[in-house]
């Protein structure tokens, strides 16, 4: 079995560096999709109430017969429930949509600072209330600018675990990863891959063809390498195996920097600033 190595939280959980992500995965494709996955060794699943999928991610974990502690489960947040009494009853919803009795890892999914006044802290405090209960054996936060952190670090108690941020070789983040790092948050990247968009990339597919990988194996080593955790979706049980199967062969520090030089600051998801879609 590969070993994905493990990186420490803030409060001392560990969690596994790469995992699988559920995004845009259809619910009747969900359980397949997992599945695969877990036999491929996979233990760290991502999903989101916005998702709609929580029900069938919880169903393949209990098909699989894995203890639930040897898994790494994240869920996050709907936009629709910042108010505290709101996420509180959609954090339970979650458990019970997943058949769980506590989630690894529990995100606001997104700032959204145009709406509810512009205060995710008091959402924030709700998840605060879920880490005190045990419920939640970490919360965090996605999508979270630096300034939007800073506030959390000054009006409440709990430092989120991790930052989930849309990071690929043409948005690196480097700012705000180095942000996360100064107040020991640790970066989860998402769209790994950019969708699929970075993989035709004449620097990337260069370096792929000399240490003998893909593309995709490429860009994700990038990651782990630059020390993020990522969860990579595909439906595809050959790129669900393709993707895991990148711990025997490494990238110099000039082929990392090559990748990393390729930033353009370009995302190809929604704006944390302006998002506001509930
Ligand atoms: P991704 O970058 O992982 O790309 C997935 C797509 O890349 C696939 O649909 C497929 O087209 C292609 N692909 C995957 N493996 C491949 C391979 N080996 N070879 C060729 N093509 C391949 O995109 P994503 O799904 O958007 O992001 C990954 C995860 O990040 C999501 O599933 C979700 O868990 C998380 N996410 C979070 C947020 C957030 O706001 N917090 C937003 C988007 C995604």
């Amino acid at each position: 079995m590969t070993a994905i190595p493990d990186i420490t939280l803030n409060n001392r959980q560990k969690i596994p560096q790469l995992g699988f992500g559920v995004f845009q995965v259809k619910p009747r494709d969900t359980a397949a999709a997992v599945s695969t996955a877990l036999q491929a060794g996979y233990r760290h699943i991502d999903t989101a109430e916005m998702y709609g999928n929580e029900n069938e991610v919880g169903e393949a974990i209990r098909r699989s017969g894995l203890d639930r502690d040897d898994l790494f489960v994240t869920s996050k947040l709907s936009n629709d429930a910042h108010r505290p009494g709101d996420a509180r009853r959609a954090f339970d919803e979650s458990l019970k949509a997943l058949g769980f009795d506590y989630l690894d890892l529990f995100l606001i999914h997104w700032p959204l600072p145009t709406r509810y006044g512009g205060d995710y802290v008091s959402t924030w405090k709700a998840l605060e209330e879920c880490y005190r209960d045990g419920r939640a054996r970490s919360i965090g936060v996605s999508n979270f600018q630096a300034r939007h952190l800073q506030r959390l670090l000054g009006e409440s108690e709990i430092i989120p675990a991790v930052n989930q941020i849309e990071v690929n070789p043409y948005l690196t983040q480097d700012e705000l990863r180095g942000f996360c790092a100064e107040h020991q948050i640790a970066v989860e990247g998402w769209s790994p891959l950019a969708q699929g968009q970075v993989l035709d990339d004449p620097t990337i597919t260069v370096i792929a063809r000399s240490v003998t990988a893909t593309p995709a194996q490429v860009v994700l080593r990038w990651h782990l390498q630059r020390g993020d955790i990522v969860f990579p979706k595909s439906v595809t049980p050959d790129r669900i195996r393709e993707n895991i199967d990148i711990f025997d062969f490494e990238l110099s520090a000039a082929e990392v920097e090559a990748i990393s030089a390729l930033n353009r600051n370009e995302r190809t998801g929604p704006d944390p600033d302006t998002f506001d879609w509930l």
